[in-house]
Parts: structure tokens; sequence; C-alpha cells
């Protein structure tokens, strides 16, 4: 495949055949709310709702390269683990009800919270790691179950992975969600108000908070005690020697350690040129702005486009199997197939029939999905910030590649296998130029010394 062209435009790359679903569309619009978009609360925000807090109007706080490396060491132990334990169930379930998100790292035969670290956990999980309870608690409340499960991987002596297994029963689904809704409302409440003083104290206030020490909350260990209300709902813990037994059986013969992935998303290999600057000497990004009482954000029309997906039959959206690991970001599937979500500002919709000259970046992001999943079908879902009939607001369009996949997973080895050699090199001129509309903004326009404008895509 040559790639000479801008990074969204590709030279002899087949065009995937295109047609606008309409049915799956009216699925999705069904589920959007009548009003105005709006933004999930996910679960991990109400873990420690505080941290969420100080998040949404501060900003994260810049990550330590300690802290980095164990996220980086996490999330290849738990690609690991996703790999050795292909029939334990799906991976990465993704679920929204009642305005609350969730990302199920297994829904085995209960819902299942996968925990990795260095160190090995307390003897008594539950009481030792309430927020383990806590988060496995809100799946339970999601799901309307009353089991679920802890599962904790950390390397022995000699560094084999080791398993702790144990199934948690509460009381009553209805005592969760009733937990999850008053975390949920007092989250809301706060951000509402500018006011975080009704959060509980956070956890971590004392174990080394990133948000403390960066200067981005103003908490003082006075807080409110957190509650307990989940931990208090627990009437049975049973140790599960089985799950454990097969757990390490797996680890154990897939023990070669996983190469760290070298490119961190998708978008790393659509747009190298960009990736390359980003990732050797980047910019500091700026702190997003609040939007302002009744305005219309990006992130809102997205999530809850998202939250269209994620309100649909439990499984219906989850992580899909790769074949290769050198892109970290998961893929996910939609209805098994990989999807992306992407806001529009147009004023009119996409006919299908244009959609791959108006936006030739989906087709290579899609492609290059389906060439690390097996896959050769997957979705766009466009939602129209503008719109204003509601039915219009959505739209899905699905991309077939048949065998013309085999060229996306050229074009894929290929980008990789340049900007690595551009990294090795320090040297970003072979890399293909990025679309026109980024370098308007683009903060490393003056360095890069991109090719002339004319010929470049305009998308
Ligand atoms: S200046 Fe243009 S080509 Fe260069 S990195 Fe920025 S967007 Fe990409």
């Amino acid at each position: 495949v040559g790639d000479q062209g801008p990074a969204d435009r590709v030279a002899g790359l087949p065009p995937p055949r295109l047609r606008e679903d309409p049915a799956l569309a009216d699925e999705l619009l069904a589920r959007l709310p009548d009003g105005p978009w709006s933004r999930a609360t996910s679960v991990t925000d109400l873990v420690d709702p505080r941290r969420s807090y100080w998040r949404q109007t501060r900003g994260a706080p810049p990550i330590s390269p300690d802290r980095q490396a164990k996220m980086d060491a996490g999330r290849r132990a738990h690609r690991r683990i996703d790999l050795a334990l292909p029939a334990e169930g799906a991976f990465e379930v993704r679920l929204r009800r009642g305005g609350v998100s969730a990302r199920i790292d297994l829904l085995a035969d209960v819902p299942v919270e996968v925990k990795t670290g260095d160190d090995a956990p307390p003897d008594d999980l539950v009481e030792g790691r309430p927020e383990y309870v806590d988060q496995v608690a809100m799946y339970c409340a999601l799901l309307d179950r009353t089991d679920g499960r802890l599962i904790h991987v950390h390397p022995d002596a000699s560094g084999r992975p080791t398993v702790r297994a144990v199934d948690v029963a509460f009381a009553d689904p209805a005592v969760l969600r009733d937990e999850l809704a008053s975390r949920a409302s007092g989250l809301r409440s706060a951000l509402a108000s500018a006011d975080p003083a009704g959060l509980p104290a956070c956890r971590w206030f004392a174990r080394g908070c990133e948000f403390r020490a960066a200067g981005r909350c103003e908490c003082n260990g006075a807080e409110p005690f957190p509650s307990t209300a989940f931990q208090d709902a627990v009437v049975g813990v049973v140790v599960r020697g089985d799950v454990e037994e097969r757990w390490n059986r797996a680890l154990a013969a897939s023990s070669a350690p996983l190469a760290d992935a070298s490119f961190r998303r998708f978008r790393d290999l659509l747009y190298p040129r960009r990736t390359y600057f980003e990732t050797t000497s980047p910019e500091e990004p700026p702190v997003p702005a609040r939007p302002s009482p009744g305005e219309t954000y990006p992130s809102e029309v997205y999530d809850s486009t998202v939250g269209a997906l994620e309100g649909g039959p439990i499984g219906d959206v989850r992580r899909l199997a790769e074949t290769d690991s050198l892109v970290e970001e998961e893929v996910a599937g939609w209805k098994g197939e990989p999807y992306v979500i992407r806001t529009s500002r147009a004023w009119s919709r996409a006919r299908a029939d244009a959609a791959l000259e108006r936006f030739p970046q989906y087709a290579i992001e899609l492609g290059f999905r389906c060439a690390v999943t097996a896959t050769t079908r997957a979705r766009v879902v466009l939602a129209y910030e503008r719109a204003e009939n509601p039915r219009d607001r959505l739209q899905v369009l699905e991309y077939d590649f048949g065998d013309g996949v085999a060229s996306y997973a050229q074009l894929y080895r290929d980008r990789a296998a340049t900007l690595t050699a551009a990294r090795a090199r320090a040297d970003p001129r072979e890399l293909p130029p990025c679309a026109l509309w980024m370098t308007t903004d683009c903060p490393y326009r003056a360095r890069c010394g991109c090719p002339a404008e004319s010929g470049r895509s305009q998308r």
C-alpha cells in the first residue's frame, strides 16, 4: 500500500462498501434523553466522589513517572489476563443505567472486579479493601444482581502471577441501588453548586493523593466519613479456590511477558506526524473549561451517544479480543463489531455515498480496528450537535471491508514501522502530513515544517 498522501487518505487502499443503517440509528435514538444531551456519572467517579469533583472542576493533576509506570504495568497485566482467559466471560462490558455508567472488568457468571498490583492484598479483601467492595456492589446495583466477585492478581516471590478470588453476596439489590443513587446525586449537586463540602473524605487523602500534592484540591482531612452502606450490605463472603486454581493455571501457561505496547491509541497511527511531536516533545494540554449553563459541548453530545449504546442489552458493548498488542487502546465492539463514535458540527447529515470523501479518516480508523480483531465490518456512530430535528441527531454508517481488510492491516504495520523509525532517527520528515484542518491550530506547526498545504486533505 502506498502511503504518500495525507495521513487520512492513502493511495491504493481498497475502499470499503459503505451503507447507512437507519434501523440501528432508530434503536439508539430511542435511548437518547428527550431533553438536552447529558453526561453520565461513572462508577469510578462514585468510588471516590471527591477526587472526581476536583478532576472535573480543576483538571487531572500531572502523573508522576512512577505512577505512570504503575498504571502502564496494570494495563499490561489486565491485557495479559484477557488473553490468557478468553473463555472466562465478556471483558470490559460497558453499560449505563439511570445516568450512571460502568465498565465491568469481566462479566462471567457474576460481575467481576479485577485488581492487579505488585503487593499481596490483605488477607481479608472485603475488610481491607472497601473500595473494591464498593465497585463490585455498584456493578450489582446496575445489573440488579446480588452476587459479585473480587479477583486480585499479584506476583509471588518468583514473579509468577498469584490469584486471590472471593465471591461477595449482598443482601438486596434495592439497598445497593439506593446507595448508588445517593452517591450519584451527591456528586451532581456538588458539581452544580460548585461546593464539595458534603462529599465524603477521600480514601486517598493520607495515601499520597496526587490532587493534594498538586494543590488541585481543598481537602483538609476533616470531611465527612465515607459511607459504609455497601460493606454493611455484605451477607456472605466465599473464597473461590476453584477460580484461583483455574486462573493460576491459565496465567502460568501464558507467562511470557507482554511487550510494552508501542502506541497508545489507533489515532497515533492515523496521524503519525502529530503523534511524533506529541510523544517526543509534548506541549502541555490546556485544562478543559467547564461548560456554561445552557451550553451544549461536544463532550456532552459524545457522552449522550455513548449512553445510547451502553443503555442497550447487557453485553452489547464490550471489548473485542485482539490479535495484536502494538496499540494499547482496546477495541470496543458494538454487537460484535468495532465501532467509533464521532461528533459533527455539520448542518447536514452525510450521504452514505459521499461519506468516504467527506470523512476519509473513518475508513482508516475502522480498518485498523478490524485488522487487529479479525473482523471485516465496523461502524461509525455520528452525532450531529446542531441537529434541530431530534430524529436527525444520530446516524449509523456501516463499513464493510471484505478481503480489503488485509491492505489496512498492512498499512497499520507500515505506519507502526515508519513511526518507530522516525522516533529512532529523531526525524519526522518521512511521516505523512496530517489532515489540513489539524494544522491550523497545531502547536507543533513551527517545528514540524509540514509540507505545503496544496493537495492535502481538508478533513
Ligand atoms: S503541523 Fe500539520 S502535519 Fe505537522 S504535526 Fe501539526 S498537524 Fe501534523
